[in-house]
């Protein structure tokens, strides 16, 4: 066989086109497989544990990101430690915040509103009283109650920007506790900035609250438990959901204390008595498109009860609900229903309703 200049060339030619080919094939393989990585990140903050879970090629980089953030926001959030920005603003009556601070403030407040004040961040002296932010639980007297509601108004908290500087107004003695949607509104932070790395997927418990965004390399949907509140080391059932939103349960089985006559006291109280929430309901769990939004009203639902959830819900139908009664029953809504399968062994669950819209 005669072996031609042109020959050889033309075989060097298709030899580098072909280790190209490997190469940047090999290059994708290795890209494909850093996306589908997961990615985990566990720690303690706000009061709770974090499990902070991703995919993506980027996704270490956005998960210190996200820690040095969850870092940030608890020193705008915690009424307890006195360094925090909420705790200066209560000892000052307002001035210079954060964004972030302002912003949660401003949510709160709407949410406040649309729920007919059911969530009010003005009952922090309340919710002292009653040791529920410091763990030094007891039952203050009716006069001391009394005397504090004085100091809970919503429709009294000023919010102002100037020049791109946020500011905070507090009438005297009131002060704010953003307990309530703390968690759900840096569950919305973390989101946005993972966003910004490259980064697929992720699904985030922030102590109970769930978000949970684009998607598992498999294409699953993402499976989120729903506690049993009568006894928390069970699960009602599991939801299994897609896209992106929040899942935030509330409950008075979360935090609460029983006296030496054995009342039990629960850490969500009702803004017209200041006292703990007598509900009919054991819990709330509400699915919804931000965390801050999901959480406010899973708090908000659990102080108006059962009939007053129903009602919200018919009204606005832009989030899905659970409720569990105190008598065991379980009520999801219509649009949920396909997504969430009851646990199998249902313990104190006795059945499962749908409730459907008007
Ligand atoms: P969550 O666990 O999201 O339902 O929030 C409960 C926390 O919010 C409590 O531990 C209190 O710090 C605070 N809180 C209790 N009752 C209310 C209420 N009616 N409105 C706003 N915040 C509340
Ligand atoms: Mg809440």
């Amino acid at each position: 066989m005669k072996i031609t200049k042109r020959g050889v060339l033309s075989v060097l030619v298709v030899l580098a086109f072909a280790g190209m080919v490997f190469f940047f094939a090999g290059r994708q393989a290795a890209e494909t497989g850093k996306r589908q990585e997961l990615h985990q990140r566990s720690l303690f903050a706000m009061d709770t544990f974090f499990s902070l879970k991703v995919y993506g090629a980027e996704a270490e980089e956005g998960l210190k990101t996200c820690e040095t953030k969850i870092k940030e926001l608890e020193h705008c959030f915690s009424v307890t430690d006195p360094e925090s920005e909420i705790a200066a603003a209560n000892r000052m009556g307002g001035g210079q915040v954060s964004y972030d601070t302002y912003t949660c403030v401003e949510k709160a407040l709407e949410i406040g509103t649309k729920t007919d004040g059911a969530l009010d961040i003005t009952l922090y002296p309340v919710l002292r009283a009653w040791g529920f932010t410091t763990g030094e639980y007891h039952v203050p007297e009716e006069s001391e109650i009394t005397e504090l509601m004085q100091y809970v108004n919503a429709a009294g908290v000023g919010t102002t920007v100037n020049d791109g500087q946020y500011e905070l107004i507090l009438e005297e003695g009131m002060e704010l506790d953003l307990g309530a949607v703390a968690k759900g509104y840096t569950g919305d932070c973390l989101v946005e900035i993972l966003k910004q790395y490259k980064v697929s997927g992720g699904l985030l418990d922030l102590g109970g609250n769930i978000q949970f965004f684009g998607a598992k390399p498999d294409q699953t949907a993402w499976k989120i438990a729903v506690k049993d509140p009568f006894d928390v080391s069970r699960q009602i059932g599991i939801l299994e959901l897609r896209g992106e939103g929040a899942v935030v349960t509330s409950g008075n089985y979360e935090r609460y204390f029983v006296d030496d006559a054995g009342v039990r006291y629960g850490h969500i109280l009702d803004p017209e008595t200041g006292r703990p929430v007598e509900s009919d309901l054991a819990s709330v769990t509400i699915v919804g498109g931000t965390g801050t939004e999901s959480d406010g009203l899973s708090t908000a639902l659990f102080v108006k009860g059962k009939e007053g959830a129903i009602r919200f819900w018919r009204k606005y139908r832009n989030f899905g609900m659970i409720l569990v009664g105190q008598d065991g029953c379980v009520l999801v809504t219509e649009d949920l229903a396909p997504d969430f399968e009851l646990n199998g062994d249902p313990g104190k669950i006795p059945q499962m309703e749908i409730l459907y819209g008007a």
